[in-house]
């Protein structure tokens, strides 16, 4: 096993409509779309589309949405030992797209709420077989410092992702990751500095390398990356010419594919070339699993 994913999982509903409905108002919407996202199951259909061996822990509901997420799991060849049943609803995600492609969503955290230390601890074994650990945001936060926590004790290196920004994050515990890889909304929320600027961005990261993180890594949009560590900063520039056609899920991409590519013999800098052109690809394409790549169509798609 290459990688585990300790992380949440939703269904996106997604309804087109031309408008939004006012307060007792009933519209049709011309157009609806069920997807897999979740930003641990994206980072982990990311890395196993490109060839890693993946361990995926979270929960799911007893609803109709479980099997269909197990069945996306597995048709991406991800283990689903620990995707654990829990009663009640699974983690959904209801989506409105009017036709300027604006969108507002609604989070259901539903079972990923469940995701408790113990199911890692169940889950140990497994772990420890691997070569890193990636943890996000979208489940509770003891749960979070458990996996920094069990990643200490196996010595096993940890990727988080602090994705959506949460205050109560414990910098002991972030002090002890390998890779701590925000985007800048989130560097500014968690640090509480501003993070507008390069210099600015390059500051924040600083004070948290201070605190002790080895590697802090913000991901700047299309501007590429910037990876701040204890010998410096370093820029990492988008440099893969494109149209962005769809932004959704681009952080997820950069992340699964950085974690592929560290687990499979890549440089810290090499793996953050390929992680920017990895999630270049992705704006290019609509959704959010639906536009990551798989090996074979990356490795053209960069040749070309
Ligand atoms: P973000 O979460 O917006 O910082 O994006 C994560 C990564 O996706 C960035 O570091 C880039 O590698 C890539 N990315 C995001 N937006 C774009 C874009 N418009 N064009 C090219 N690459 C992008």
């Amino acid at each position: 096993m290459d990688i585990a994913v300790i992380g949440s999982n939703m269904v996106d509903l997604i309804s087109y409509i031309t408008r939004m409905p006012a307060e007792g108002e009933t519209i049709e919407a011309p157009d609806f779309a069920l997807g897999c996202g979740g930003k641990g199951a994206n980072q982990a259909v990311a890395a196993a589309r490109l060839g890693s061996e993946v361990l995926m822990v979270t929960r799911v509901g007893d609803d109709l949405f479980a099997a269909n997420t197990v069945a996306n799991f597995e048709a991406n060849g991800i283990d689903t030992t620990f995707v654990l049943p829990t009663v009640g609803t699974s983690g959904v995600a209801p989506i409105f797209v009017d036709e300027q492609s604006r969108n507002s969503i609604i989070i259901v955290k539903g079972a990923n709420a469940s995701l408790t230390p113990a199911d890692l601890e169940a889950a140990e074994a497994e772990i420890a077989r691997c070569r890193l650990i990636v943890v996000q945001l979208e489940i509770p936060i003891e749960t979070v410092h458990a996996a920094i926590d069990l990643a200490v004790r196996l010595d096993v290196p940890i990727l988080l992702n602090p994705a959506p920004a949460t205050h109560g994050l414990d910098y002991a515990r972030v002090a002890q990751c390998e890779y701590f890889v925000p985007n800048e909304t989130e560097l500014a929320t968690l640090t509480g500095m501003p993070a507008g600027t390069t210099n600015e961005i390059t500051a924040a990261a600083a004070a948290l390398i201070e605190k002790g993180c080895r590697n802090v890594i913000v991901t700047l949009g299309s501007r590429g990356v910037l990876w701040v560590s204890t010998d410096g900063e370093v820029l990492i520039p988008q440099d893969n010419p494109v149209e962005a056609v769809d932004t959704t899920g681009a952080g997820d991409a950069f992340i699964g594919c950085f974690a592929h590519e560290v687990t499979h013999g890549s440089t810290v800098h090499d793996a953050l070339v390929a992680a920017n052109a990895y999630a270049a690809n992705s704006v290019t394409k609509r959704g959010t699993q639906t536009s990551y790549a798989s090996r074979e169509d990356f490795t053209a798609w960069r040749r070309a």
